[in-house]
């Protein structure tokens, strides 16, 4: 999209400003996706085209491509208007300062990134492990179905939702974690008392990781519920999950309680189309 397309779309009053700060970025089952600039502009751009939404496809990565082009345009519009020059090399050479400054801090934090990586590389291993017993119990839902025994549609559904969860979620604890431990070690070296008075980025996406790691734990008690023959590699999957889980509460007490814009808010969505 062009500059002036998104600062256009941007000026409907429907959007929420933010509210694709801290959400799961699961647009197809987001009740506020009509409040989201983000999922406006991916709509603008979509073309019906399956391949954009590909990650192994070119098509993905050339419009990644152009919609980064777009906002760093209009970054360096806002930029200039105030009078920044963002190659500036003094300015450069001070983000770069700050940058290696924020990696030192947020090393001594890496232990829970470490972990979520962990359990993304045991979430991958469990499911090559666990495709005989998926086949085998196609074979039983097949089966019952032919003999119009139970409900094994219902049951097919459940287990694909699971798998879905877990799947969308599995990388981006990851991800969000890591933002979290950045966003603390810039918050840490933040020196403005005003800007010390917001709320903090590092809460938003610890919550956001709090909220994946919680529908990702519910989803694999039921995947273990419904699987029988796999009760324990599920187990040691829930105490990694449960792990994480409460090294990110340690790590950031305030997460929970910290209020995503149209998320949390009690206040009634804005109208219009
Ligand atoms: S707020 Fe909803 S629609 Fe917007 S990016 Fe997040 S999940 Fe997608």
């Amino acid at each position: 999209m062009k500059t002036k397309d998104i600062r256009k779309l941007a000026a409907n009053p429907r959007f929420i400003p933010g509210v694709y700060n801290y959400c799961d970025r699961w647009c197809e089952r987001c009740p506020l996706s009509n409040h989201c600039l983000n999922h406006a502009m991916e709509q603008a751009e979509d073309d019906g085209d399956p391949a954009a939404r590909d990650l192994s496809n070119r098509k993905f990565w050339d419009r990644l491509h152009r919609k980064f082009q777009g906002t760093l345009e209009m970054l360096h519009e806002d930029a200039r208007a105030r009078g920044i020059d963002l190659e500036d090399p003094k300015l450069q050479a001070e983000v770069k300062a700050q940058e290696r400054a924020e990696r030192r801090l947020a090393a001594k934090n890496r232990p829970l990134t470490r972990a979520a990586m962990a359990y993304v590389k045991a979430a991958d291993k469990w499911f090559e492990a666990a495709r005989p017993i998926f086949t085998a119990k196609g074979i039983e839902l097949e089966t019952l179905a032919r003999l119009e025994a139970g409900n094994p549609r219902a049951e097919a559904a459940e287990l694909s939702e699971y798998v879905e969860v877990i799947r969308w979620y599995q990388h981006f604890i990851y991800v969000k974690l890591c933002r979290a431990i950045e966003s603390r070690a810039s918050e840490e070296l933040e020196t403005d008392g005003e800007m010390k008075q917001f709320p903090k980025d590092s809460d938003g996406s610890a919550k956001i990781a709090l909220i994946a790691i919680d529908r990702s734990i519910s989803a694999w008690a039921g995947l273990r519920e419904a699987l029988v023959d796999d009760p324990d590699n599920i187990l040691d999957l829930l105490a990694q999950l449960a792990a994480i889980r409460r090294e990110t509460g340690k790590l950031f007490p305030e997460a929970r309680a910290f209020v995503r814009a149209g998320f949390d808010e009690t206040k009634a969505v804005p109208a219009g189309t």
